[in-house]
């Protein structure tokens, strides 16, 4: 049997932390190579502590950790990327919180999520450098249903198989893609969904962020889009996301 090595490295982004006992912190992390995980980093409140600084909320940070009996202990940490402008904003912020709630629900802990963390690292950075943050969370989400497993169908009826047209269609939030209108009827769990939004639904799902961030696009439009991917995602998993809320509340308060 290979001697497990005592010590191991990666790259990680912070996702959530708790404070435990004295001066300790339990950390969950999104990695590369080993997935989302939970270490404690001890020692990390008091106020001598070399890591603190590199360990908050949303940072890149390269880690070394010891395996523990029950979690690992981070030995030590040197961030990366704080993502700084991200931090200052309450609305980008809001936007970072609800992507990495939304990435931690469809994530189980110690799976490898290589793709993922591209995802989260990939969503930070976009924030960071001021693009539109709806315009990036409806990438994301998209992106994010895909390496789920739950990727829309928006090119054919779930129902018939046909090829949609460009018509009024209905998204079915059970089989998770488009119904026409013909085999819409007497369907439950559908909603409305117009020939516009499903047009740039489709283009955000297959082309590449450089020319998803270049189209014209209405608020109205997004909102739009927003509203179809929200009410799938909910329906996925099966509560309304408590950072839903909050951006909701965001919204309210910023013009
Ligand atoms: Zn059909």
């Amino acid at each position: 049997m290979p001697i497990r090595a005592r010590t191991y490295k990666t790259e990680a982004i912070v996702m959530r932390r708790t404070d435990v006992g004295e001066a300790d912190r339990i950390l969950t992390l999104l990695t590369p190579e080993h997935g989302k995980l939970r270490a404690i980093a001890k020692g990390i409140r008091k106020p001598v502590s070399r890591k603190a600084g590199h360990l908050e909320l949303l940072t890149r940070v390269d880690l070394l950790l010891a395996h523990g009996r029950d979690l690992d202990h981070i030995t030590q940490a040197q961030s990366i990327d704080a993502f700084p402008v991200v931090r200052e904003d309450l609305t980008r912020l809001a936007y970072a919180s609800y992507a990495i709630e939304l990435l931690d629900r469809f994530t189980v802990e110690q799976q490898e999520a290589g793709e993922m963390y591209a995802l989260l690292h990939w969503m930070l950075g976009t924030l960071n450098a001021s693009a539109e943050p709806s315009r990036t969370a409806r990438f994301f989400e998209l992106h994010l249903l895909a390496q789920a497993g739950f990727q829309p169908e928006l090119r054919r009826c779930t129902a018939c198989r046909r090829d949609i047209v460009a018509e009024d269609q209905f998204f079915s939030l059970l089989e998770g893609g488009v119904v026409c209108p013909r085999c819409a009827e007497g369907r439950a769990g559908l909603v409305a969904i117009g020939v516009e939004p499903l047009k740039f639904l489709r283009y955000f799902q297959s082309q590449p962020w450089p020319k998803v961030e270049a189209l014209r696009l209405t608020p109205a439009l997004l909102g739009e889009m927003e509203y179809v991917l929200q009410r799938y995602l909910v329906a996925l998993l099966e509560r309304q996301l408590k950072s839903v809320e909050f951006l909701k509340l965001v919204r309210r308060q910023t013009p």
